[in-house]
């Protein structure tokens, strides 16, 4: 427990490199999922180009960062997608990237078995087409299926399933546990958080203090599935649930968008959380020198939460869910497990709330709603 500690102390306070490296490929994608994160839809004109992500990568090799997470949008629609996850495989920079699987046909499939150092994770938000099928689009669902189906006849080997867990999905745990086990892949669960097209429909779909509750039970029996440290919140109730517990914006996570700005976590894309762009001062220098990522590694105030006794578990629980529900960053958790959140939120109800900035979505109607 002591050297756990220690290690969430140095965690906190920054490291020369992140370990949670997150880089968005391209704002393009074919699918309007209502709670995407990073308001994908439309490609941005001017997202990096194909030397300049391999300049980006041989960087980030330098740097000694030994893999990154790749996503978008879809990351496969970039016409040079194999090309840059083949340079950085080449440079021993392992590769993890999340796909809608819409572009993982037989071919796709079985030239993605042939790289090293490559891991997929392929998201579906129900385990059955019309829970899915309600968040990411008619037909996404069993487009999903077909690029998992197609990896297992191609020997990739050990994929995951990526789910984040709404008001409907978070019904369906030992179902997605049964398809996860039927493919022999991971199963990886992540919150809802209000960022991107996430914030009009985060009141209506984030699961309710009765779901958060039975979630935490059921990760805490399963330490096998994955969360990317996501529900260190549900901490607060009880024995910690596996991962750092800590909020690792800007300390040992942070975002690359497609045009090169870096934030200090994937899910607060906006002017505030902006730290600079790697095509002006690379990406070691943004990452080590810049004022808002050394600020965020200072002692932050406990504030609302000071008196908690869950304080050491929760650390007041998500930035990012905070800054886009209104709240001020002393706030509780707008999820905290005792309701603090409830009532900060209610206080503020009249104020208004940060938009998502850049904003890619495609102009097109989507249906936003909860069984
Ligand atoms: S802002 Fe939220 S999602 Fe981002 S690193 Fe912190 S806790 Fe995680
Ligand atoms: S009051 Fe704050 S520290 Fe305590 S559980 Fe709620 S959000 Fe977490």
């Amino acid at each position: 427990m002591g050297a756990e500690l220690s290690l969430r102390n140095r965690f906190e306070r920054g490291l020369d490199a992140p370990i949670c490296l997150t880089w968005e490929l391209t704002y393009a994608c074919n699918l309007a999922c209502t709670h995407c994160l990073s308001s994908s839809g439309r490609r941005d004109p001017h997202e990096l180009s194909t030397s300049e992500a391999k300049a980006l990568i041989d960087e980030i090799a330098a740097m000694q960062i030994f893999y990154i997470n790749i996503g978008g949008g879809e990351p496969m629609i970039r016409r040079d997608f194999f090309e840059i996850i083949e340079h950085a495989v080449g440079q021993k920079v392992g590769v993890k990237f999340s796909t809608n699987g819409t572009r993982i046909d037989e071919t796709a499939a079985k030239r993605l078995a042939g790289i090293d150092y490559l891991d997929i994770q392929i998201s579906i938000d129900g385990a059955d087409a019309a829970t899915s099928d309600r968040i990411r689009g008619l037909g996404s669902y069993d487009q999903a299926r077909r690029a998992m189906d197609n990896l297992k006849s191609a020997d990739f080997g050990q994929f995951k399933i990526s789910v984040v867990m709404t008001r409907d999905s978070v019904e369906q745990l030992d179902e997605f546990e049964a398809l996860a086990g039927s493919y022999g892949a991971e199963l990886r669960l992540t919150r809802l958080r209000p960022s991107g097209r996430g914030v009009d429909v985060w009141d209506a779909l984030h699961p309710t203090r009765q779901q958060n509750r039975d979630l935490y039970q059921w990760l805490r029996q399963r330490p096998h599935v994955l969360t990317g440290d996501s529900f260190f919140h549900l901490s607060a109730l009880g024995e910690p649930l596996d991962g750092l517990n800590l909020c690792g914006a800007g300390r040992v996570v942070c975002l690359i968008d497609p045009v090169g700005e870096v934030y200090a976590c994937p899910f607060v894309i906006h002017d505030e959380f902006k730290a600079g762009n790697v095509r002006e001062r690379g990406f070691r220098r943004v990452w080590q020198e810049s004022e808002l990522f050394r600020s965020l590694r200072e002692p932050g105030s406990a504030g609302a939460c000071a008196s908690c006794g869950s304080y050491d578990a929760c650390r007041g629980g998500c930035m990012a869910a905070k800054f886009f529900t209104g709240l001020e960053m002393t706030d509780p958790d707008p999820e905290c497990v005792f309701g603090h959140g409830e009532v900060a939120l209610e206080k503020k109800r009249v104020a208004l709330r940060p938009t998502p900035s850049p904003d890619h979505s495609c102009r097109v109607a989507v249906a936003i709603s909860s069984k």
